[in-house]
This record gives C-alpha cells, structure tokens and sequence, in this order.
C-alpha cells in the first residue's frame, strides 16, 4: 500500500453522476503491485447497469454543461489542473504502486497528464466558427462549433494519467460530458483524477468513472448506448477495430490511438552518442511498454558495430527493481502473462538467428516480472520480433545500406504511430521525414509526447489526434446555419 499524505485520493468505489458508489451486486475486485504481486485494494467491480446508469447522468448533465461558459469551463479545469500538480507526490505514489514505472518516471507522467489539462483549459477559450459569403445575395452563412455530446473513453494500463487526461480534458473544455472506463490494472490514478475533479468543482454527472474486471461487457454498454455520440480509445490495435465496428452500429465518432511498430533509424552521419541517448529514451522508457517505443532499430552498415557497442555499455547501467526503489530506471513489466510475451518474442528471434549482446533472461520468481534489458543483434525483416509490438525492454537491431533500403523496410507494416531517424544532412532530414509514412517523426529526437503538438497515428494504428488545437476539434461537431430572407 503506498503512503500518501492525503490518504482520501485512494478511492475504491466507482464514481458516477458526482457519487461514490459500490458496485450494485457488492462484487470487487483486486489492484495489486506488477512489483511483487501484493494487492493494493479491492475496488469496486462495476459492469453494463452501472455504465448505463453514468451515461443516463452524462447525458442530463450535458443539457446544462454544454451552456456553461467556455471561461467558466476553463476556470473549473485550472482549479483541477492545480489541484493535480500540487497532489503529485501521491499522484506517482498511486501509480508506481499500480502499474510499476520508476517513481521519477511517474512523477513527469503527473506533469505531463496535468499538462493535457492546464493547456485545454486554454484551448476551450478559442473555438471558433466562420462567416462565409453565400452565392445568394439574401443568405448569409455561419459556421458554428458544438460539443458532439457524451463521450465515452477506454484507456489503457500503461499511462494511467496522461491517457485520461488527454480526452477528459479535451471533452470537457468543448463542453462534453464522459463516462470513463479505465484499465483495470490501473484503476486508482484514474479514480484519484475523478476525486481531485469534484474538489476543483466538476459538476455531477459530467465526469463519470466506472471501474470493472468486464472490459466487454463495459465496452458493449459505452459503444451500444446510443447516448454516447463518441467513442475514444488508447489501446491494442486488435481491441480497437472491435470497438470500431461496435460503435458502427450506432455511428459514433471515434478516435483511436492504437499499436505502433515505431522504427528507429540511424544514418552513417548521424551523432552516434546522441543517437544512443535517444534510443534508450524512445526504447527503455516504461520498460519499454508505450506505444511509441522503438520497436526496430535499424543501423546503417558502416555505423553498426559502432551504435551497437555503445548502446550495450548505456544497457549496462539500467537498474532493474522496484519502481519505488530509489535509482530504478527499469520496473517490472504489468503482469505475467506481459512477460510471458516478451520472452516468447525473444526466445523466438534466438531460435532463428538473432543474437542476445545483453539481457534476455529476467527474474521468473513467482510474483515477479521483471525482464531484464536486452539488445539483440543479427535480426532480420523475416522475424516476427520485426513485425509483433514488443512492448517490453528489448531492442531488435537490423542493418540497413542505403537511404531507399531503410525508408522501404521502416513503411513495411501495417502501422503508422511514430518512427525515429539520426542523421545531420539537412536534404537527407527533409527526404527521409516526409518518406516516413507515420504521425509522428522524431528527427534527432527520442521523446517526442508533448501537449502541445498533434499525438496519432496513420494506417492501422489510429484515427484522430490528441493534443494541440487540433485535439479538441474531435469533440466538436460542425454546424452550418444558412440564414434567408435578408433583403426580404
Ligand atoms: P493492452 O494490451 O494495453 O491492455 P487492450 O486493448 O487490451 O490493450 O486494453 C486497452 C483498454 O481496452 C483497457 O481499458 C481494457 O480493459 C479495454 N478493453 C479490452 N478489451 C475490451 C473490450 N472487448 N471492450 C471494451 N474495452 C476493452
């Protein structure tokens, strides 16, 4: 159990139309420790009456939110926005317990997720329509921006603030209401955002949460309900395109952040050190789980045995333990069955070919899931390690000769989130930048999340962005009114 110094942030009851609530068959269910396997809490085991029950109080509650101001709105997200960053401490606390990062890594996840609000707060301030010049000299045309109406949100176990934020934020400062399911191995950050949101004044029914063991049961209520008007979604690829076709039924708007196969490219001119510092960034960070790690490294010839050496002495000085422990850069992966898949990937490249420089075997105690930190080299196009999201600290590293040969082998899957490239010539930059096809390109750089630029992705792996001003314009509809008989 972690300590927080306001114990009232650890909340184990769903929260739905501005009420703490059990579940209504009295069921929970546990949140432990990826650490060490310890339960945390029961929480609250909600399911589709008490989604339907948030949604019904989501869809009254918007009658009058959509009506409030966008400055009041905005002033109830900088209370909230405040009140998260000065509970940042128990903030990571909540999250290295739940879901294992490094506490310094959850610590700039609180910043980050607060980030989303305080900048949408601003945002909502800005919305805007247009007047357009009719072909008849009678009319005359505005364009008017509207909240689409109750958003539903699923979000995944691997950012448990920053993933929230990003679509409570925007939803609210458009003038939406949401009914949010998180993940269940991360739980407690999202019903500790949901208590410091009813302190900065978020009315009821506005902001809901309903927690559950029963993903689909949850995700057949939000994408059936026709009061939902929007679905979005972070998580697997797979998961997604069932949602898409749940919310077909009932043509909801979507956003989708899905999986990615980020390829990380170094070029013979590229500054290796860097290089190597950003590598460990994009690859190493959160144990290797977002879905925006590098998954492939690919290094031109002439620089490989170069990289590769200096990326295993970097390898070398991760520490692997306990998130809360000081100095830990590497916690443990999210649960067995996460470290089973990551060993399995690697077992797999071993089998065929590929080579471990460092790492590979982890700690398999009973309660434990820590994967060591690895790099492998010889691997090929042909290995499924290319073309599987490894989701874990292992980096594949393949070689490349030519500009051409990179650029084809980086496209060559079916997703399209971020990639990554090293190099200093400034035509090669602009070639291969706009080759890429991704939705975010990393030149020179390994952390490229920000709130104030555009996160999603092409191809299978998203619909939609988040962030920035063009990530509130996925919870607006747009309404054109004609107005006739002006000269009459
Ligand atoms: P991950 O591999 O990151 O767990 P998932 O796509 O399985 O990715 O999960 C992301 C989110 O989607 C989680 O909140 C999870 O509970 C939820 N989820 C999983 N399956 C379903 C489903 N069938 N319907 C609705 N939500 C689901």
């Amino acid at each position: 159990m972690p300590t927080l110094a306001n114990t009232d942030l650890l909340r184990a009851q769903l929260y739905i139309d501005g009420q703490w609530v059990a579940a209504d068959c009295g069921k929970t269910f546990a949140v432990t420790n990826p650490a060490d396997g310890t339960k945390i809490i029961d929480i609250a085991d909600g399911g589709a009456v008490e989604t339907r029950r948030a949604i019904a109080a989501a869809e009254t509650a918007f009658d009058s939110w959509r009506k409030v101001t966008a400055k009041e709105r905005s002033a109830t997200l900088k209370r909230w926005y405040q009140l998260i960053i000065e509970h940042r401490e128990d903030l990571a606390q909540l999250m290295t317990a739940e879901q294992g990062k490094p506490l310094a890594e959850s610590r700039g996840e609180v910043n980050y997720g607060a980030a989303f609000v305080e900048w949408f707060a601003e945002e909502g301030r800005r919305i805007y329509g247009d007047t357009i010049d009719a072909n008849d000299p009678n009319q005359r045309i505005i364009t008017r921006k509207q909240p689409v109406g109750v958003v539903a949100a699923i979000t995944p176990w691997n950012f448990p603030i920053a993933m929230i934020t990003r679509k409570v934020a925007p939803a609210l400062a458009a003038g939406c209401t949401i009914v949010l399911k998180p993940a269940k191995e991360t739980p407690l950050c999202a019903l500790a955002l949901a208590a410091l949101g009813e302190a900065a004044g978020i009315p009821p029914g506005v902001f809901s949460v309903v927690t559950g063991s029963r993903a689909s049961e949850i995700g057949a209520e939000l994408t059936g309900n026709p009061s939902v008007r929007k679905l979005t979604f972070t998580g697997s690829t797979a998961i997604g395109k069932t949602l898409l076709a749940q919310c077909a039924e009932t043509i909801k708007k979507t956003s989708m952040e899905l999986g990615g196969n980020a390829p990380f490219i170094v070029f013979d001119d590229a500054d290796l050190d860097e290089a190597v510092r950003g590598a460990m960034a994009s690859k190493y960070r959160n144990a290797g789980q977002t879905c925006v790690c590098a998954n492939r490294i690919l290094v031109q010839e002439s620089v490989y045995e170069a990289f590769a050496q200096k990326l295993v002495q970097a390898v070398a000085e991760l520490k692997v333990g306990n998130g809360a422990d000081d100095g830990v850069t590497i916690g443990p992966l999210i649960n067995r069955a996460a470290l089973d898949k990551v060993s399995s990937i690697v077992n797999c490249a071993v089998e065929n070919g590929a080579e471990v420089l460092i790492g590979r075997e982890g700690s398999r105690g009973a309660e434990e899931n820590y994967y060591y930190p690895t790099v492998l080299a010889n691997v090929n196009e042909a290995m499924d390690i290319c073309h599987e999201e490894i989701f874990g600290p292992v980096a594949p590293l393949l070689t490349f000769h030519t500009e051409e040969e990179a650029i084809r082998i980086a496209n060559a899957t079916p997703y399209g989130l971020a990639a990554y490239f090293y190099a200093r010539d400034i035509g090669r930059v602009s070639r291969v930048s706009e080759a890429l096809d991704y939705g975010i390109v990393g030149v020179n750089e390994g952390i490229i999340s920000t709130e104030v630029a555009p996160f999603g992705g092409m191809k299978e792996s998203g619909i939609g962005r988040e962030g920035s001003k063009y990530g509130i314009e996925d919870y607006l509809e747009i309404k054109y009114v004609c107005l006739g008989g002006v000269n009459r």
